[in-house]
């Protein structure tokens, strides 16, 4: 199955800007066995740990985050761009290629020593992830894994990752 879903992930060039080769995953999310599938595949990636909330990484580590943790029987937890949480929040900033981005979390999202799985649909470069990491451990989160349905392994994202246990669907 994970070569079924490698192959409905389709390469976009110059997006979103010269240069980049966007990898496009809204052919698995159209497509009801593998949208089942890959939340079933990350939802396993923590098969022996009792998670207390998922959270997501705004926008598409909500569409795969919020599924897991129903079937985790978990709470989930936004974590969003500045700006778009309604209520009191911890926030981070990190340096992308070009500028910075703010990510934030509302304050009491999780309890200290709740046991959180991380999800986004994608680890490039590692700093957002970096980032969340970092911001639920502002908030006492024991981050029990990191699960990423794409992982383009070769700009080494995971090595920013303060966290053994990383884990992704499918590989370029
Ligand atoms: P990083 O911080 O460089 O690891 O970038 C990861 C973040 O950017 C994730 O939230 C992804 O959703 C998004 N992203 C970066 N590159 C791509 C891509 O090729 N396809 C889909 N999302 C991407």
């Amino acid at each position: 199955m994970p070569d079924t879903l490698r192959q409905a992930i389709r390469d976009v060039v110059d997006f979103p800007k010269p240069g980049i080769i966007f990898k496009d995953i809204t052919p698995i999310l159209s497509d009801a066995k593998l949208l089942r599938r890959s939340v079933e595949l990350l939802v396993d990636t923590v098969s022996e740990h009792q998670i207390d909330k998922v959270a997501g990484i705004d926008a598409r580590g909500f569409i795969f985050g919020a599924p897991a943790a129903i079937a985790l029987n978990a709470g989930f937890v936004p974590i969003r761009k500045q700006g778009k949480l309604p209520w009191e929040t911890h926030s981070l900033s990190y340096t992308l290629e070009y500028g910075t981005n703010t990510i934030e979390v509302h304050k009491d999202a999780i309890k200290p020593g709740e046991k959180v799985l991380l999800i986004d649909d994608l680890l490039a470069t590692g700093g957002t992830a970096a980032a969340a990491i970092e911001l639920l451990r502002t908030l006492g989160a024991e981050t029990v894994c990191a699960s990423f349905l794409v992982e383009l392994s070769f700009l080494e994202g995971r090595s920013k990752l303060a966290l053994d246990n990383v884990q992704s669907i499918i590989t370029f």
